[in-house]
């Protein structure tokens, strides 16, 4: 158990700065998403934590414990990556022992807690096999087993998931999420997926270019994304983002858009956003929004809308179908209470009024 702690840490590469004095706590016993676009610094992060990377500036703290100047091997952590990278000549038992018979365990002792470490993680009966005769989820489960074996400080997992179908990436992620629960160990999960990170995490580090967009709860940072950066990249389908002014009541953007925005403060330029959620849809022949394309997902539905240029997207139950059809004219209302208002220039949260 252990708390982990970036104060400034930086990584370049020649003069291109990867990690920029980036300040992160992961506490003690929590799982903690790095989430971002491709190419922001999650996997280096991760790596310079684990050791696989040297750190250019600051210092990584493991426990109270600054590790920078120490091998992987003497920092207790576990790491597991997106390809299993598990020995095809050993059985399962064998892959899970492995780590224990580099701390010299004995091997009867070894392969007991291997076979704890197998049954905890379903793989019981599965034990004598060989990776390539198991399915790519069941492999990822042995990576997991190894690393759990330990007992390590810190459970790194860099994209772990990635390789499985969408159904068993699902499951395993359930999986991993109670058995980090289970053990209680400090656990720092890299994923460019903003579902995968919403749903897993108890606490998220979104990170654009090299640096920490926003820290939060994964309901807080989606409550009260605190940029239009993350406001776009958290949430699926993608909150609605237009330029435009409120006066009386209404957004209204020079492209086309109108929206009832009840209760907000008259503002001359402003970016709105609004999630799908909360863009609400009255049917009337005089709207000024059209619907363009319906997407039906069950029990709810995607509405494309045309705004004038701007396209929009409101997410509705799927029994309005009847009265909302390709080409339907709708008036645009703001769910009170859900708008979201950035400023125009630095695209930063506006404090609420
Ligand atoms: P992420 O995990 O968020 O996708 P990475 O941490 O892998 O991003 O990479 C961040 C950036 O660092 C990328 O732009 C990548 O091209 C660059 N990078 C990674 N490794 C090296 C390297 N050895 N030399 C130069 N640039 C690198």
């Amino acid at each position: 158990m252990a708390e982990v702690r970036f104060n400034k840490v930086r990584k370049e590469y020649g003069s291109t700065v990867i990690v920029d004095d980036v300040d992160i706590v992961f506490p003690d016993g929590s799982l903690t998403v790095l989430v971002g676009p491709s190419g922001c610094g999650k996997s280096t992060s991760l790596r310079m934590l684990a050791g696989l990377e040297e750190i250019s500036g600051g210092e990584i703290l493991i426990d109270g414990r600054v590790v920078n100047g120490l091998e992987p091997k003497d920092r207790d952590v576990a790491m597991v990556f997106q390809n299993y990278a598990l020995y095809p000549h050993l059985s399962v038992l064998e892959n899970i022992a492995f780590p224990l018979r580099a701390t010299k365990s004995r091997r009867a002792d070894a392969l007991r807690r291997a076979q704890e470490v197998a049954d905890s993680l379903g793989l019981g009966a599965l034990t004598s096999r060989k990776p390539k005769d198991l399915s790519g989820g069941q492999q990822q489960r042995v990576a997991i087993g190894r690393a759990i074996i330990r007992q390590p400080a810190v459970f790194l997992f860099d994209e772990p998931l990635s390789n499985l179908d969408a159904k068993l990436r699902v499951e395993t992620r359930f999986e991993l999420m109670q058995i980090q629960r289970r053990l209680g160990i400090t656990a720092v999960y890299v994923t460019h997926d903003q579902e995968e990170a919403m749903t897993m995490s108890d606490r998220m580090v979104v990170m654009r270019d090299g640096r920490v967009a926003q820290t939060g709860r994964p309901d807080e940072i989606y409550a009260r994304p605190n940029s239009v950066f993350v406001a776009t990249f958290v949430g699926s389908p993608k909150m609605n983002i237009v330029r435009g002014a409120i006066s009386d009541g209404a957004f209204i953007s020079p492209t086309g858009s109108r929206l009832a925005v009840a209760q907000a403060p008259a503002r001359d330029a402003v970016v709105l956003g609004v999630r799908p959620d909360d863009l609400l849809l009255t049917a009337n022949s005089g709207g000024t929004a059209r619907v363009a394309l319906i997407e039906l997902l069950g029990p709810r539905a995607i509405v494309h809308l045309d705004a004038g240029e701007d396209r929009l997207t409101s997410v509705v139950e799927a029994d309005r179908l009847s009265e909302l059809t390709v080409g339907t004219s709708v008036d645009l209302a703001v769910r009170p209470g859900a708008l979201h208002l950035f400023d125009p220039q630095t695209e930063h949260r506006l404090p609420e009024v």
